[in-house]
């Protein structure tokens, strides 16, 4: 398959999980790809790896710009850097807030706005933002987070909109419960991780985690010209948490 053969993507949080799954990907069917990453040191040839913080503008605005100088342009935008939160709204203070909000809201907006101008001139230009199943489900515990994600939904559909007559696709993933290092720091971190992770993969109706390998090939669909009259659309990738009701066993 070269569908990504001479296309340029970034990748943002490309260094682990989902991101790093999805570079390697892309990279594998023909594309040139660019890592942006709090941490690309474990980034490997043949990607770039960019240092970056999607909190801090100026950052951004300087790794978007290498990365499109040695890339000879930009085709795809993956806006996947996100971190998690746990707890009711009880539980996180303003600080939390601000602080998921920055990272994964306003982050997918500043990496957006140093990409653009980059897209407009692409004629298979596609942003892909990696939401989460959070931004409809109504999980517990996850007050923050949820709300982080729905916004990332809500913006995915009006720059879907805002772009869509410069012939810039944008649409979403959103992942169920994806084993990667940070799920694995969350199974880590409870009294009996083993137990935690058989509790965790009886309750996904497939019986297992999503892989980080199968988002990754959802989010290369949404990027890659296969999926070219589709913009504004959410595809989830959740082993059927959210559009399955299973009868107990
Ligand atoms: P991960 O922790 O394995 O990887 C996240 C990457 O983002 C890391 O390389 C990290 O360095 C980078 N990053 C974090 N903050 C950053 C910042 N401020 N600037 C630049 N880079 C930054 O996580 P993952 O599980 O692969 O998650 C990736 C995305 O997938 C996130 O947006 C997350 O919300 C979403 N997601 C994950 C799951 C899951 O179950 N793992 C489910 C739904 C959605």
């Amino acid at each position: 398959m070269s569908d990504f053969e001479g296309l340029k993507a970034l990748v943002t949080g490309g260094a682990s999980g989902i991101g790093r799954a999805t570079a390697e990907l892309l990279a594998a069917r023909g594309a040139q790809v660019a890592v942006l990453d709090l941490d690309p040191e474990g980034v490997e040839k043949p990607l770039l790896g960019y240092r970056a913080d999607v909190t801090d503008d100026e950052s951004v605005r300087r790794a978007v710009a290498a990365a499109v100088a040695d890339l000879g342009g930009l085709d795809v935008l993956i806006n996947n850097a996100g971190i998690g939160a746990q707890g009711t709204v009880e539980d996180n203070d303003d600080e939390a807030w601000h602080r998921v909000m920055d990272v994964n809201v306003v982050g997918m907006v500043r990496t957006a706005r140093a990409a653009l101008p980059h897209l407009r001139k692409s004629s298979h230009a596609a942003i892909v933002n990696t939401c989460s199943i959070a931004a409809t489900a109504g999980l517990p515990q996850r007050a923050l987070y949820s709300a982080s994600k729905g916004a990332v939904l809500s913006l995915t559909l009006a720059m879907a909109a805002d772009h869509v007559r410069e012939g810039i696709r944008v649409n979403c993933v959103n992942p169920g419960t994806v084993d990667t290092p940070w799920v694995g720091r969350l199974l880590d971190a409870a009294p009996d991780p083993a137990a935690e992770r058989t509790a965790l993969e009886a309750r996904q109706p497939t019986g297992r985690l999503v892989s980080a390998g199968e988002v990754a090939g959802a989010i290369a669909y949404l990027a890659s010209p296969l999926s070219g009259a589709t913009t504004g659309t959410a595809l989830a990738v959740d082993g059927g948490m959210q559009g399955l009701r299973l009868r107990p066993a």
